[in-house]
């Protein structure tokens, strides 16, 4: 038996326990291939019209009942279910490791996004604070009250197959929501496990009426019947722009919300005074980890003249010998690209690179053995003088585009040259230019970061980005709103009817 195979089985056992028998998924149109080999892993079927209404009729119902339960009541579910989490957390990131093709510390790490995430959100129903506001008339005070909002729909990407689902269903669950989430198609396995495991807590929770948390498979057909539902207050959705520009016109059509977590582009910036470790740890992690696979990779990278030479030639050497293979080995640190058709974006992209002109290191296919169906690939420097049309877009692979800068002024403006808005980061000792970069005229991102790379946010911060990025705010810090409706409350404790701004309207 292979160690793929052989760890499927040892995930697959214990996550039977709880519902999740990978063994019975073998019907349906949606078909499960793990990246490491081509492996089928299991098949679910596409979600048929009727059931989709059925679905969102409980959901409803689920919701008149779910929202009069107290927010610490309700984060006592969040709590259970982070619990059961952290009880399942190895076979949980094999699944993640088998289906999205993570090296086991990423998997694990993404795992442990989920029970971090479930920790905030239970300290987070306790603190679900408004506003009290000075009223302008004797005897009137106004509050701000945060309400739910109704179901709230989840549209997760492939490449974080399980905590994307977790950041938005843990908010939105304490603010009193019931969620329905459509996974990925590439990763229906890993939801069925995640969701399998909070319906067994969900069933045993007294207060948690049916339908409060429902997994809907299908492909963009059942993307659009979300965006298009009135019944839908927000839809969150994670994923390319190509499709977040789509969900935001359809929501915005019905008056709907949208979050939206798109691509990125993301930059760092390598400063005369960098240490030069630091620096190359930092590239590495960020482009080359996950396969390039994160919003957050890192895509750009502005080095200083005064450092150019030495860091290329470290990163060269970095990136020939960075070990590329299975991701259950246990020293990979590169695993596969998701299919085939990631591959083949990644290799035309590389030819239009070299077509324009850049020198290209790496990014060749690598042969592993027992796995040779799936697509392992050496991570890709690209030198160039100026930008090209393939720098200025999101190809979802390792491949690290390598400019030269002069002034932090020009680094900066490259940095906020491209159409996306994620992640960006400068790598410096100079707290001038640590101060610029972070102030109103430096980074014109959601996430600017010091002396560590753009990928690898954690969950205490809100997350996401500017321009074509989306907007939203996810996870931490007030990202919470998002989930619930703010209402301006007036009581007017007098006998008598003074009117705002001194207006009069005497009555007999
Ligand atoms: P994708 O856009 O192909 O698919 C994402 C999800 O959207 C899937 O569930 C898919 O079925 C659904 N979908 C596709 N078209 C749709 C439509 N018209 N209407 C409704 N739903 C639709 O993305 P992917 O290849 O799975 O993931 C990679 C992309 O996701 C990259 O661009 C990456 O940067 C982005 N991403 C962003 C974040 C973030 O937080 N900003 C996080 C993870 C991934």
């Amino acid at each position: 038996m292979s160690a793929a195979a052989a760890a499927t089985g040892h995930a697959s056992s214990s996550l039977a326990a709880i519902g999740f028998d990978r063994a019975r998924l073998t019907a349906g149109d949606i078909v499960s291939r793990s990246p490491l080999d081509g492996r089928v892993l299991g098949r679910v079927p596409s979600i048929a019209r009727a059931d989709y209404d059925a679905t969102l009729a409980r959901s409803r119902a689920a919701f008149i009942v779910w929202r009069a339960i107290p927010a610490p009541r309700r984060g006592e579910l969040v709590r259970l279910f982070g619990e059961a989490v952290r009880a399942h957390k190895p076979a949980l990131a094999e699944l993640i490791t088998l289906e999205a093709g993570k090296i086991t510390s990423e998997a694990a790490g993404e795992v442990q996004e989920v029970i971090d995430i479930c920790d905030f959100a239970v300290g987070l129903s306790r603190q679900l604070y408004g506003l009290t506001i000075a009223s302008e008339r004797p005897r009137h005070h106004m509050l701000e009250r945060w309400h739910p909002l109704g179901p709230v729909a989840v549209i997760t990407a492939f490449n974080f197959p399980m905590a994307v689902w977790a950041w938005n269903a843990s908010l939105a669950l304490i603010c009193g929501n019931p969620v329905i989430w459509k996974p990925s198609e590439k990763t229906p396995l890993t939801a069925l496990a995640l969701h399998s495991l909070f319906e067994s807590v969900a069933r045993d929770f007294a207060e948690a009426p049916a339908g409060l948390s429902a997994l809907i498979h299908g492909a963009r057909p059942v993307g659009e019947w979300l965006s298009d539902d009135k019944r839908i207050p927000l839809v969150s959705a994670t994923g390319s722009t190509r499709m977040g520009r789509e969900v935001a016109v359809r929501v915005a059509g019905r008056f709907g919300r949208s979050l939206l977590e798109l691509g990125g582009n993301n930059a760092m910036i390598v400063a005369p005074s960098a240490k030069e470790d630091l620096a190359v740890h930092a590239i590495t992690f960020a482009a080359a980890g996950t396969a390039g696979q994160r919003c957050t990779t890192l895509r750009r990278l502005y080095v200083h003249g005064s450092r150019y030479e030495a860091i290329v030639a470290r990163l060269k050497r970095a990136y020939s010998t960075l070990k590329v293979g299975s991701p259950l080995g246990a020293d990979t640190l590169v695993g596969p690209l998701v299919d085939a058709q990631a591959f083949e974006a990644m290799q035309t992209t590389l030819a239009a690179a070299r077509a324009a002109g850049a020198i290209v290191h790496g990014g060749e296919r690598v042969t592993v053995a027992g796995h040779e169906a799936g697509y392992y690939v050496r991570p890709a420097l690209v030198e160039l003088k100026a930008p090209i049309e393939a720098s200025e877009r999101e190809t979802f692979a390792p491949i690290l585009y390598v400019f030269r800068y002069d002034t932090i002024e020009g680094s900066i403006a490259a940095n906020n040259s491209v159409v996306q808005g994620l992640s960006s980061s400068l790598i410096t000792q100079d707290l001038s230019e640590s101060e610029l970069f972070l102030s109103a005229e430096g980074s014109d991102c959601g996430i600017a970061n010091i002396n560590i790379g753009p990928s690898g946010a954690e969950i205490g911060g809100a997350f996401g980005g500017e321009k074509e990025t989306g907007g939203g705010r996810e996870s931490g810090s007030d990202a919470w709103k998002a989930y619930m409706r703010r209402q301006t409350q007036t009581v007017n404790y007098s006998a008598t009817l003074p009117l705002a701004q001194g207006v009069k309207f005497d009555v007999e």
